[in-house]
């Protein structure tokens, strides 16, 4: 039977494969695809009938009701911060059912943040099936596009985190260490389609060395039988790559004797590697020849020749490592599956093979309640309160931004994700999405997110160390470097030095070592993300101070002007990714300083 997908009155509708379990799930997305608003109504319903006596619904004196109109016109749309006191009391112990009547079991630690914080997002058990759902529906969508996936395998680097417990004892981590570490991943079920090269002990060990070198090693002793390479966002592959470039030699030297570096002391993963780990001579010289040459173009596909796509999210902060994915892969197509948030699962893409800058993600209307708030004319959400403008999924508009709200069966009810969408079309009466932003975030290298207010406080922090020179920062600017892996925070400062008063014997010079003490001060003031990110998964290097010389900022205003920004209106751009900018504060730089240690980070929450 034929396999394409079928293309009618401008959306695409799913058809039936040859494959029966795939053609059950392709028919699954139709169903609730066509009846979006329907199958929202009676979610909302079943949200609000099971939660009606939590402590949440009785503040708001919704009285059992579970009709829209009631629903909107009684609760409050809010952000995390709003929630926290009562979140506060879940983490502290109190099991009462204060926004959800089933129990509380984990709490998934968003990458967004609060007060320096990871979010805390109370869950509950049958979230994971939910979860579940969503990802079995994204293999019947990709045998739409790709033949032939369950001929080979997935290489796919998966990492789990560090988790730690809350005052009240219930388990914090990231949403996808819970799923790796829940039995609907540990024992899925063989499923040709789904085969992987790392072995779950690979993917479950915390230590990240341990465990990006027993998933390399394996999918190199695999390497013909790799059909899809992948990680969950770009900024993961692209560490995997730069391992190879770091550890080939001693990954060579274990295949060509068949032995394991002793580096790799976790009895369980030694135990999975040893049992594919043969000696194997030729595999040993062809990696040693590929990767001694020091050109790293295309050594996806020199390594893994028969792959034939990337599985990786380019969309949203993620879209800076396109070009050097192409570079790597050698323009292999990059398939971005799947829109999750560790609050709720939302989507997936119905053409994952579409280009980057195409992609647009179906919100799949069973996962949880879905609202939307226009973008204004400035792209500015209208302020908290004005609650009756919050659109519903079926009736937003193509071609409107919109920010995300979501109500959820483990206990949110109309709860600002932060994310901007753009309306690009309906699958069915279901709208697909474009991932346009997430609100206020200024930089971002992998989980992290520094929005403007925690960066102006690093710099503010920062600057604090070199005021005995009379010295202050007058302007400042950002952007987030990824042309080197990892990849790493680059502050542009300008400074003023007033001579005139200089005072304790000061030069009237900053010694270099106090402005690379600035860089690590900055790191310190920042999140907890970045700081894990830095200290304990290595994903993002060192923050980059450059200093500029004076009058830098001054330039850089002449040249918004000249592009037709208003004087009155003109506000220094806290971070620029225009490269004519960039290359105008490059060519000023006088001095250039990086961070000397590792700013503090502990997994356990400071509060
Ligand atoms: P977290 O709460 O740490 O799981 O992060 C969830 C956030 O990651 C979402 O709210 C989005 O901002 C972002 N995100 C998730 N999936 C995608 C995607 N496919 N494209 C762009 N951004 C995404």
């Amino acid at each position: 039977m034929a396999v394409k997908p079928k293309v009618s009155n401008g959306s695409t509708a799913l058809e039936p494969t040859a494959n029966e379990k795939d053609a059950e799930k392709l028919r699954f997305i139709e169903e609730m695809t066509m009846n979006a608003d329907a199958v929202q109504e009676r979610v909302l319903a079943e949200i609000l009938s099971r939660n009606a006596e939590t402590e949440y619904l009785k503040r708001y004196k919704l009285c059992g009701a579970t009709d829209r109109a009631s629903f909107k016109a009684k609760l409050p749309v809010v952000t995390y911060e709003d929630l926290q006191p009562d979140i506060q009391r879940i983490a502290n112990g109190d099991r009462s059912p204060i926004l959800s009547s089933h129990p509380i079991t984990e709490f998934l630690t968003s990458s967004g943040t609060s007060a320096g914080e990871r979010k805390l997002m109370p869950t509950i058990r049958e979230e994971l099936d939910r979860r579940q759902l969503l990802y079995s529906l994204l293999t019947p969508v990709m045998n739409l596009y790709v033949p032939g996936l369950d001929k080979g395998k997935g290489l796919y680097f998966l990492f789990i985190k560090s988790e730690s417990k809350t005052p009240g004892g219930l388990p914090a981590r990231p949403v996808l260490t819970s799923y790796y570490k829940s039995d609907h991943f540990k024992s899925r079920p063989y499923d040709p389609y789904n085969v992987y090269t790392s072995p779950n002990e690979a993917i479950l060990c915390t230590d990240s060395f341990q465990s990006m070198y027993a998933q390399m090693l394996c999918g190199l002793l695999n390497r013909h039988d790799v059909l899809r390479v992948g990680a969950v966002f770009a900024s993961g592959l692209l560490r995997a790559i730069r391992f190879l470039q770091l550890h080939w030699e001693q990954l060579a030297s274990d295949i060509s004797c068949g032995t394991l570096t002793t580096q790799i002391t976790d009895p369980a993963i030694r135990e999975a590697v040893m049992q594919q780990l043969r000696p194997d001579l030729d595999l040993a010289h062809f990696i040693i020849k590929e990767c001694s040459k020091g050109d790293w173009a295309c050594i996806i596909t020199r390594m893994w020749p028969n792959t034939k796509y990337l599985d990786v999210i380019v969309t949203g902060a993620m879209a800076q490592y396109i070009p050097t994915l192409e570079y790597y892969s050698g323009g292999l197509p990059m398939a971005c599956t799947m829109y999750a948030s560790s609050e709720c699962y939302f989507g997936l893409n119905l053409r994952p093979m579409c280009s980057p800058s195409e992609v647009s993600y179906t919100i799949m209307p069973m996962m949880g309640y879905f609202e939307f708030i226009p973008l204004d004319a400035n792209g500015t959400t209208m302020c908290n309160g004005a609650q009756s403008q919050l659109v519903d999924l079926a009736h937003v508009e193509v071609g409107k931004e919109y920010e995300l709200v979501i109500t959820t069966y483990a206990g949110l009810y109309r709860y600002r994700v932060g994310d901007i969408l753009r309306v690009t079309g309906f699958h069915n009466a279901a709208p697909q999405f474009q991932f346009i932003r997430r609100k206020n975030v200024l930089l971002s290298i992998e989980s992290d997110k520094t929005d403007e207010a925690e960066l102006q406080k690093a710099v503010t922090n920062a600057s604090e160390l070199i005021k005995p020179y009379n010295a202050s920062v007058v302007e400042y600017t950002s952007h987030a470097y990824t042309k080197s892996i990892p990849g790493h925070y680059v502050i542009y400062w300008e400074l003023l030095i007033r001579k005139d008063q200089i005072k304790n014997g000061k030069s009237g010079t900053i010694p270099a070592e106090l402005l690379n003490k600035c860089c690590l001060e900055m790191e310190e003031s920042l999140n907890t993300v970045y700081r894990q990110s830095r200290v304990a998964d290595n994903s993002i290097g060192p923050l980059e101070i450059r200093v500029v010389r004076p009058g830098t900022f001054e330039e850089l205003m002449d040249y918004a002007i000249s592009r037709g920004a208003s004087i009155n209106q003109y506000k220094v751009p806290r971070c620029v990714n225009f490269p004519p900018i960039l290359e105008l504060l490059d060519s000023r730089v006088v001095s250039t300083h990086f961070s000397p240690g590792l700013p503090k980070w502990t997994p356990t929450r400071s509060k």
